[in-house]
């Protein structure tokens, strides 16, 4: 591999071409059609959601992009985690037994991601839901919540063992020390600098 074109040294340059599916997006053929797209389109990095599915669907993307674009070099398979509260890291959820039926679904017009079906009755569908909030102030009935997680340290160790990471992203907080730690404990024994 030429040095001058590897993602550590568009990193390193300043040029870093990320494509960030998103740490809360798991629908996995869009997940799998954007990593080979944006491969194909140069990118240094493909992000996605620490979740074995989400990875596997970028992987196999990574795969075909390599067999399409005829040895051209791959971005790195990055996941993301959090230690603790993170915008990135959240779903949003409703009951729609609640809706009225006559109500126009401000909150499917405006989500991004169609994770919210405009034509008929439904909630969130939380594979496709990355969080982005747009929805929540829409609703006039205020019906819309939003349910945040927390990577759990010991579902990461298999996820690092399995998985064809190359990077990973950390999400932290200042103030939040302890809970970084007890990320890093669990996934350190799986990481190779
Ligand atoms: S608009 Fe709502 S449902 Fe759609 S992606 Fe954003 S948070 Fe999720
Ligand atoms: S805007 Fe509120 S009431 Fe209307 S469909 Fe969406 S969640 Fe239901």
């Amino acid at each position: 591999m030429n040095a001058y074109l590897s993602p550590l040294h568009a990193l390193e340059a300043g040029r870093w071409f990320k494509l960030i599916c998103g740490a809360s997006f798991q629908h996995l053929p869009a997940v799998r059609n954007l990593a080979l797209a944006y491969s194909l389109a140069g990118a240094d990095c493909v992000d996605v959601a620490a979740d074995p599915a989400a990875i596997a669907a970028a992987h196999s993307g990574l795969e075909a992009a390599q067999v399409l674009g005829a040895g051209k070099r791959l971005p790195w398979l990055m996941a993301s985690l959090n230690d603790g509260e993170d915008p990135h890291f959240r779903k949003a959820e409703f009951d729609p037994e609640h809706c009225p039926p006559d109500c126009p679904r401000p909150c499917a017009v405006i989500c991004p991601a169609a994770a919210i079906p405009r034509d008929r009755p439904g909630g969130v569908e939380a594979a496709r839901c990355y969080g982005c909030g747009r929805c929540l102030p829409v609703c006039p009935l205020q019906l819309i919540r939003s349910r945040s997680y927390t990577t759990a340290p010991a579902a990461i160790a298999p996820l690092l063992r399995d998985s064809p990471l190359d990077a990973l992203e950390i999400h932290t907080h200042i103030g939040n020390l302890a809970g970084f730690r007890r990320l890093w404990a669990a996934i350190a024994p799986g990481v190779s600098a």
